[in-house]
């Protein structure tokens, strides 16, 4: 089921007065789900000493809710030079901060050094030779290729782009311990929205294994693991949790069986984005414009620069039109925004209750990889988020972008280059 009850039984009958007050579209996140899912994670994984969440910035890099996530004991996984600029801004410091790029830059490299010790996690056996001064914490992230297979959003290992392939690894250690490095940690991220814990399972136990074989072959001792994100969630109402109880068990049984042959135990991370926030946001966009040619359009107030996901993926996301219930009366609808681009859509032939114009829709789990994805072609703005505190305030934590925001990149120092 998409969108906790809880959250729908807080959020949905204040939306009104707050929509009244903020003017729509907004994003608005429920920090009491949030820090539930947070405190529940956490929970789950107590029986594995040392384990920690890395919140991954890119999913809602919003500062109140770095705060949040930092109040919690979680750290940052962060992938660019604004990403580490807000880590450090929400008080993480060293090796709180992850910093797994790929494709680095120099500008990146000297940003992550800037960090003061955060976690240096390399793409490439070629970027052992380009990190300025070598940490004496080093972490690669490891890509099994044909060993392993992908999911669907994340794609077949082979094609990725991403990590160091199976037979480079050794080398890489290698070489990152012959520029300074004494400390040792191994990354992976297979899979994207994945709800069956059993992949994730079988990711820790390819990491185990690797890290066997490179302690053996080069005498050194793993001091992590990071299993990477892409715990799943519910975007439809028949779908099921990921079972994160069953997960946190079998890992922690892998690993006692890993202490059991060796007398020590890598700790054990992970970096999940839309686990942590998906399913407590939602985007609130109000209907204005209902057209009747060869299908139905609802026009509603937001477009694809509030959410992405629709048109980039197809992706699901479940919508309630405020205050109707669905039930008989559904007709298939398509909800749209006013982008010039056909897909701009939220929602392609969805069943919805009869919407006349003014009606608040909630479109759910716009908590992850939603306002953060957004961008301004056509010039369409991004809008406001809000964040529903725990003391029941509702609180605006970023404003609505501009046209004087869209044209802030015009504004410049005339330059001209005789060729
Ligand atoms: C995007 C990303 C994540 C977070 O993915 P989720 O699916 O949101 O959990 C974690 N790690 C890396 C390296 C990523 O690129």
């Amino acid at each position: 089921m998409p969108l906790s009850h809880d959250c729908r039984r807080r959020l949905f009958p204040k939306l009104p007065q707050i929509a009244a007050a903020f003017g729509t579209p907004f994003h608005i996140y429920d920090e009491t789900g949030i820090r539930q899912t947070g405190e529940e994670l956490k929970q789950a994984f107590s029986g594995t000493p040392g384990f920690r969440e890395y919140f991954a910035v890119k999913a809602l890099p919003n500062p109140r809710i770095l705060d949040i996530m930092k109040s919690m004991g979680f750290g940052f996984d962060c992938s660019s030079i604004a990403e580490l600029d807000l880590a450090r801004a929400a008080g993480a410091r060293g090796e709180d901060i992850m910093f797994t790029s790929n494709n680095t830059s120099c500008a990146e490299f000297d940003a992550a050094a800037a960090c003061g010790g955060c976690i240096l996690n390399l793409d490439d056996i070629s970027l052992v030779g380009k990190v300025p001064a070598m940490p004496e914490l080093i972490c690669f992230r490891y890509n099994p290729g044909p060993l392993r297979t992908g999911n669907s959003i994340i794609g077949n290992p082979v094609e990725a782009k991403y990590g160091v392939a199976d037979h480079q690894l050794q080398d890489a250690f290698r070489a990152a311990m012959a520029r300074g490095a004494r400390r040792f940690g191994l990354h992976t991220m297979l899979v994207s929205n994945e709800r069956n814990h059993r992949y994730m399972v079988e990711t820790v136990r390819m990491l185990l294994q690797v890290i066997e074989q490179v302690q053996q072959a080069l005498s050194i001792r793993f001091e992590f693991i990071n299993m990477g994100g892409g715990l799943g969630i519910p975007y439809r109402p028949e779908e099921t949790s990921i079972d994160v109880a069953a997960l946190a068990g079998e890992v922690a049984a892998l690993l006692q069986a890993f202490e059991e042959r060796h007398g020590h135990v890598p700790r054990l991370y992970m970096e999940n984005g839309r686990y942590m926030t998906g399913p407590h946001g939602v985007l609130v966009t109000r209907a204005i414009n209902r057209k009747d040619i060869y299908r139905t359009y609802i026009g509603v107030d937001a477009c694809m620069s509030a959410l992405m996901r629709p048109g980039m993926y197809g992706a699901y996301h479940h919508i309630d039109v405020l205050g109707k219930e669905s039930g008989a009366a559904d007709l298939p609808v398509d909800v749209v925004g006013s982008l010039c681009e056909n897909n701009d859509k939220f929602a392609v032939q969805r069943p919805l209750p009869p919407v006349a114009n003014g009606d608040l829709l909630v479109i759910h789990d716009t908590g992850a990889h939603g306002h953060a994805m957004g961008f301004n072609y056509n010039g369409k703005l991004r809008p406001q988020e809000l964040l529903l505190r725990q003391d029941g305030q509702v609180e605006l934590i970023r404003r609505a972008e501009t046209v004087a925001d869209y044209m802030a990149t015009l504004s410049f120092e005339p330059r001209l280059l005789r060729v």
